[in-house]
């Protein structure tokens, strides 16, 4: 599977992990966008939410409760912060292995900006 989240995900290529359980994976965003920037994927390859099934369920819950403890533990709880899933062409999204962006640590602009 030529996917580089997988390949993170195996530690062929390298990351700078913030969190891994049996089934989800969390590390910093190599471009950051904000002064926090965490992506936080399931283990399992999905190419997009778009291609999730049922079956998915409990694995999606984990991812995002995965993303609620690793923007905690970097201090955003009381400030806020961002989750976002891009899915497909038009939104952006540039690797196809579902992930979700956490941004924080400064105020976000609005989503219509
Ligand atoms: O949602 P989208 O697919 O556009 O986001 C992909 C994200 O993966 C980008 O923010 C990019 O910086 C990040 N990335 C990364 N490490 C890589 C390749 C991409 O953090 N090796």
């Amino acid at each position: 599977m030529d996917c580089i989240f997988c390949k993170i995900v195996e530690g062929s290529i390298p990351s700078r992990k913030v969190y891994e359980d049996e089934h989800v994976y969390a590390f910093e965003d190599i471009q950051p966008q904000a002064p926090v920037h965490l992506l936080v994927i399931p283990k399992k390859h999905i190419a997009s939410m778009n291609e999730a099934e049922p079956e998915d369920a409990e694995l999606l819950g984990r991812v995002l409760l995965a993303a609620k403890k690793v923007a905690n533990d970097a201090g955003l709880a009381e400030s806020g912060y961002r989750l976002i899933n891009n899915i497909g062409k038009d939104s952006g999204q540039v690797v196809f292995h579902i992930h979700v962006h956490v941004l924080g640590g400064e105020k976000l602009g609005a989503l219509n900006a």
